[in-house]
Parts: structure tokens; C-alpha cells; sequence
């Protein structure tokens, strides 16, 4: 695999809510997505509900608890757009190329995701204000 440029697709959009509960029927009844899965990541502090959304997803992060990222970011700012997340084949190859590029990084190893992704965080500051998460799907086979 080496040498091959990712393909770099949208994977999903990581929306911050104060309540699962409260937020799933704008996105289910509402807008009519289905819902795929939900997902507790205690590394990230967060429960996850994913609906499909075409190819990308569209996850809903509810906090754990008030020392998660997603609470801090809740109380700053409010329910709303969290990050962008961009597929790779690689995460740690991805990680090395944002630094070779000079992106500020947040994680400079990958840490465990939703189902089992490998994921890392590139600080908004480096992404014109936006979080952004580079997610290496779990190896099929
Ligand atoms: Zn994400």
C-alpha cells in the first residue's frame, strides 16, 4: 500500500449534542436517516450515535461526563458542528504527512475510535478553525 495516495473522502461529521435522546428524532423522524449504531467511546468521552448519510456518516456525541472535550466544547459554544472526519489508509502515515506539512496536531499516535477505528485529532487552528479527525477503517479479513 505503500506509495498509493489515500482517497481522502468524507467519512463523517461529528456533531456535539447535549442528549442523545433529545437530539436523535431531528436526524431520524425529521430528516428521515437511519440510524446505524451507538457506540460508547470512553477514550473520548463521548456516547455516539451514527446515522448514514449517502457514503458519509453524520455522528451525534453526546458527553460521558463533564470532563469530556464534548462537554468543555458544549459549554463554550453550544450544540452544533464539532469536527470533519477524512478516511485514510493509514492513520499513522497520515498523522506524519499533516506534521511533515506543519499541521498542529492534537494526537501524534492513533487512539481507538467508534467501531473500532483508528483515529487522531488535527487542532483547528492548523484547519481554518475546523477539528479535524483522520479515521482508519479496522482491516478487513
Ligand atoms: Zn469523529
Amino acid at each position: 500500500m505503500t506509495g498509493k495516495p489515500d482517497s481522502r473522502r468524507l467519512h463523517h461529521i461529528g456533531i456535539a449534542v447535549r442528549s442523545l435522546a433529545e437530539a436523535l428524532p431531528h436526524w431520524t423522524e425529521g430528516l428521515g436517516l437511519e440510524l446505524e449504531s451507538t457506540d460508547e467511546v470512553p477514550v473520548q468521552g463521548v456516547r455516539v450515535a451514527v446515522l448514514r448519510a449517502g457514503a458519509a456518516r453524520i455522528e451525534l456525541l453526546e458527553p460521558l461526563d463533564e470532563a469530556s472535550p464534548v462537554a468543555k466544547f458544549l459549554g463554550k459554544r453550544g450544540p452544533g458542528v464539532h469536527h470533519l472526519a477524512f478516511e485514510v489508509d493509514d492513520c499513522q502515515a497520515a498523522i506524519d504527512g499533516m506534521a511533515a506539512a506543519g499541521a498542529p496536531l492534537i494526537d501524534r499516535s492513533p487512539k481507538p475510535g467508534a467501531h473500532d477505528c483508528r483515529v487522531a485529532f488535527v487542532h483547528p487552528k492548523g484547519m481554518d478553525g475546523v477539528l479535524t479527525e483522520l479515521v482508519e477503517e479496522p482491516r478487513h479479513g
